[in-house]
């Protein structure tokens, strides 16, 4: 074999497993194979002067290269089994806690040190929430911000880059077991062997892991897809809370469906961004830790839960096809004032510029209401009148809305209490293990995985 351990992708959870591996037993030979590139490389071409949409880059820098998805997120690093992942069912509620903090020592160590831990313990928020409807999810959060996560990278890399293989551009097409035990990777017309393989791919590798599960047949169920619209309002207005809590995990039952619509991603003073998911534009956001940077909006994603039943089993293609809509109709994301929404009628680029809420993302103005099922959209809009009452303004007409936002779920892989699939050896985790959906819990997997080798060795 030419390598001890082989490790696919490196975001948070491919660089927790080698960081962990590197540290512990520096005489285990690691190899980390990137299809994106190095961190110092990864630039997006939109600058909103000349390059206003995505132009669909052969490596995506956002969502691809060292620091994977989360390299330019805002570095919210959620300490919670309430959210995130559900990486306690395999490993324990403990366990899982114990890692995360773990990894934040590590981030705090390496850069983090300055930045604020906030923590839903004890707020009196709780009780309005639950007051006016709405249910307040219990969490600590590190915030890093997109600049201090981008150091805590780069600190992280260099302490690394001497001790562990990594090749960057280098996407794996192809996986198989050598035979005798090991696994052979192949990236085009070159190939490396290991004796165990950690695949930590992420969301952007998601149509490739399904081809390696479907070729080594490992199990895999699929049927969840989060749709909403990410929302952009004066910061001021939510300030209580996010001074409080950087950002409130709010969840609301429907009273029209009894669906469940919840807040995700808060970015207090952030932009809010395009996201490029196998050429589908959606929306996202992200903040800024140094004040220089920061905006005076605040957004965040409020989102639905689609769960499918038999026999519909493609949940991604569906979330997939409203995107594709508003693609079709916006060549992009699309932008709508709230009073529009409201009023049935198309916001304008006139309508919006006279608002008070300047947008922080160059989208194309138009009706979400032709792009978001009718459920999903009363969702919304109940929800931003159920927030208004904790946090008021919410429902201005000024508010704006960016569409759509959606948050595809790996399928789930079928993994054992290892995160390790049927063939010895094969540990699947992250995000592309559909077991986890954010930085922390993916970084908790890699470092469990890593340590379940070492003590195999
Ligand atoms: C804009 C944005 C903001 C976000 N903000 C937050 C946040 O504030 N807090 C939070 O908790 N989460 C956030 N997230 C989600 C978070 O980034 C992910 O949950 C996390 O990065 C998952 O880590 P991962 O290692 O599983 O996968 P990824 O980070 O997706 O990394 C996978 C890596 O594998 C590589 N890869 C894929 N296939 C192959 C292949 N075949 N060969 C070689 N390499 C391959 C990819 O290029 C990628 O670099 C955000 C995501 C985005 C896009």
């Amino acid at each position: 074999m030419n390598y001890d351990v082989m490790i696919i992708g490196a975001g948070p959870g491919g660089i927790y497993s080698a960081y962990e591996l590197m540290t512990k037993r520096p005489d285990l030979k690691v190899l980390v194979m990137e299809a994106g590139h190095t961190l110092e490389k990864r630039h997006c071409p939109i600058d909103g002067e000349k390059v206003k949409t995505c132009v669909s880059c052969p490596s995506c820098s956002i969502m691809n290269g060292f620091g994977g998805a989360g390299a330019f997120s805002d570095g919210k690093y959620n300490i919670t089994n309430d959210f995130g992942g559900t990486l306690y069912r395999h490993i324990g509620r403990e366990k899982a806690l114990e890692l995360m903090y773990y990894v934040d020592e590590i981030n705090v160590s390496h850069g983090g040190g300055g930045t604020q831990m906030y923590s839903t313990a004890g707020t009196a928020l709780k009780k309005v929430c639950m007051q006016n409807g709405l249910t307040l999810l219990e969490a600590s959060v590190r915030h890093l911000g997109t600049d201090i996560n981008y150091v805590v990278l780069e600190n992280l890399y260099n302490e690394m880059k001497d001790r562990v293989d990594f090749l960057f551009d280098t996407k794996v097409d192809r996986l198989e077991e050598t035979g005798d035990g090991g696994y052979r990777a192949f990236a085009g017309e070159r190939s490396w062997t290991s004796r165990d393989c950690i695949i930590s791919a992420g969301r952007s590798g998601s149509k490739w892991l399904e081809s390696v599960c479907r070729d080594l047949k490992i199990v895999t169920h699929s049927n969840r897809v989060d749709i909403g619209v990410r929302v952009e309002l004066p910061a001021v207005i939510f300030q209580h809370i996010t001074d409080e809590l950087y950002e409130g995990k709010i969840v609301y039952r429907t009273r029209k469906f009894e669906d469940n619509v919840r807040t995700f991603c808060m970015n207090p003073r952030g932009i809010v961004v395009n996201e490029n998911t196998n050429g589908i534009i959606t929306v996202n956001g992200h903040s800024f830790e140094d004040d220089s940077r920061r905006t005076d909006n605040t957004n965040f994603a409020l989102l639905v839960s689609k769960h499918f039943s038999e026999p519909f089993k493609d949940s991604n293609g569906y979330g997939e096809s409203i995107a594709r809509l508003s693609n079709m109709l916006g060549g992009g994301v699309i932008v709508q004032r709230f009073g529009d929404l409201e009023r049935g009628r198309r916001s304008t680029a006139k309508r919006i510029l006279e608002g008070v809420v300047h947008p922080t993302l160059h989208a194309t103005p138009g009706d979400l209401s032709l792009v978001l099922p009718k459920r999903i959209l009363d969702g919304i809009i109940e929800m931003i009148y159920a927030l208004d009452k904790i946090a008021p303004g919410t429902a201005n007409d000024d508010t704006l809305l960016y569409g759509v936002e959606v948050k595809f779920y790996n399928m789930e892989v079928e993994l054992d209490q290892n995160l390790e699939t049927t063939h010895r050896g094969l540990f699947i985790i992250g995000d592309g293990s559909g077991v986890t959906h954010s930085l922390s819990h993916a970084s908790a997997s890699g470092v469990y995985v890593a340590r379940e080798i070492m003590e195999r060795r």
